[in-house]
C-alpha cells in the first residue's frame, strides 16, 4: 500500500493575503480520500527528525538560529515565511516525513510526502521558501546508515534545485540532476552534476523529450541505488511563477516516465512534493494528486 507522509502541521497558519497556496497541502489529503485513490491507511505522520540528521548537511550555526528564532530578518525575507514557533516545527516534521519516505521505498518501492522538496535550502541559509533541505538530509541519513552507495537526485520542479547542488557540490555519492527554466528563479543558478535548462515557454513534446532522452541515460550512467524526485508542479502552464507552458496531462506523462524508469531498474525511489504556484488551487491540487495517483497505479 502506498505510504504517504502528511500532517494537519503541513499547512502553516500565514496571514492574510500571503502569496503562498498553503491550502494545497490539506486539499491533496482530502481530495485522495475523497476520489478513492486513499484511505486514511495510507496516511501516516512524521515526528520531527533528530537534530544529528538535520546537522548532517546544515551547519550549526544556521540550525541554531532556526530553532531559537533569530535567523537575520533579510534571510526571513528571502526564506519568505514568516518565522515562528510553528514553522519551524513543520520544517522538522516535513524533513523527517522524507527520512521515512527513503525507509518506506525501500520496503515498498515508492513513498511519498505531501511537502518538501524544499531544494532552495543550502546548508547555512535559506531562501524561496526553503528552510531545510529534506531530500539533503534523507541523502545523507541514508549515507549515515550505510543503505545507500550512490543515490540520484532527479528534480524536476521548474526552479533550479540550487541548495541541494551545493549541498552535495563535493559528494559525488549523491549525483544532482536538475531540470528548470532557464529565466525561472534563481537568477544565479548553482552548478548541479547535470542541469538541463529549458527555454521560456517550453511545451510538452519539448519538454518530455528532454527528459526521456536524458534520464536513462542518467541512470545508466550514474548506477544509483536510490531516487529521489521532487516532483515539483510549477512546470504548469498555467503557473504564475513558472514560465514553461507545459500541460495538466504533459505533467502526468512526466510523472509516469519517473516512475516507470525506477520500477524498470528496480530502484526505490522518495517524492517530495515541491512547488506549485497556479492562482486556481485546483490546477495544483490536480497536477500534485496526479503523482499520487499516477504512483499508486504503478506500484501497487
Ligand atoms: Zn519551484
Amino acid at each position: 500500500m502506498l505510504q504517504i507522509a502528511f500532517s494537519p502541521v503541513y499547512r502553516l497558519r500565514l496571514p492574510d493575503g500571503h502569496r503562498f497556496p498553503m491550502l494545497k497541502y490539506e486539499l491533496i489529503h482530502e481530495q485522495l480520500l475523497y476520489e478513492g485513490t486513499c484511505t486514511e491507511a495510507n496516511f501516516f505522520g512524521p515526528a520531527p527528525v533528530d537534530d544529528c540528521y538535520v546537522l548532517g548537511v546544515h551547519t550549526a550555526p544556521y540550525v541554531r538560529n532556526l530553532k531559537a528564532l533569530t535567523v537575520d530578518p533579510t534571510m526571513v525575507r528571502r526564506i519568505g515565511f514568516p518565522l515562528t514557533p510553528d514553522l519551524i516545527d513543520r520544517e522538522w516534521i516535513i524533513t523527517q516525513g522524507t527520512i521515512d519516505c527513503t525507509q518506506k521505498a525501500r520496503r515498498d518501492g515508492v513513498a511519498m510526502n505531501v511537502a518538501g522538496g524544499t531544494h532552495h535550502a543550502f546548508p547555512d541559509r535559506g531562501e524561496g521558501f526553503c528552510m531545510l533541505n529534506d531530500v539533503g538530509v534523507a541523502a545523507h541519513y541514508l549515507l549515515e546508515t550505510g543503505q545507500s552507495k550512490q543515490m540520484l537526485v532527479v528534480d524536476l520542479d521548474v526552479h533550479q534545485g540550487n541548495g541541494t547542488a551545493v549541498m552535495f557540490g563535493h559528494e559525488p555519492r549523491v549525483f544532482t540532476f536538475s531540470m528548470h527554466g532557464k529565466d525561472n528563479y534563481p537568477l544565479r543558478k548553482e552548478r548541479s552534476d547535470l542541469d538541463i535548462e529549458l527555454p521560456t515557454g517550453t511545451q510538452d513534446e519539448q519538454y518530455l523529450n528532454t527528459l526521456y532522452d536524458t534520464l536513462p541515460g542518467l541512470i545508466g550512467r550514474v548506477q544509483p541505488d536510490f531516487l529521489f524526485f521532487v516532483s515539483g508542479v510549477d512546470i504548469l502552464s498555467s503557473d504564475r511563477l513558472g514560465k514553461l507552458n507545459v500541460s495538466r496531462d504533459g505533467c502526468k506523462q512526466r510523472d509516469t516516465f519517473v516512475f516507470e524508469q525506477a520500477i524498470r531498474h528496480g530502484l526505490p525511489i522518495a517524492v517530495s512534493m515541491g512547488g506549485g504556484y497556479s492562482p486556481r488551487l485546483t490546477d495544483i491540487v490536480e497536477a500534485h494528486c496526479n503523482t499520487f495517483r499516477v504512483a499508486n497505479s504503478l506500484f501497487f
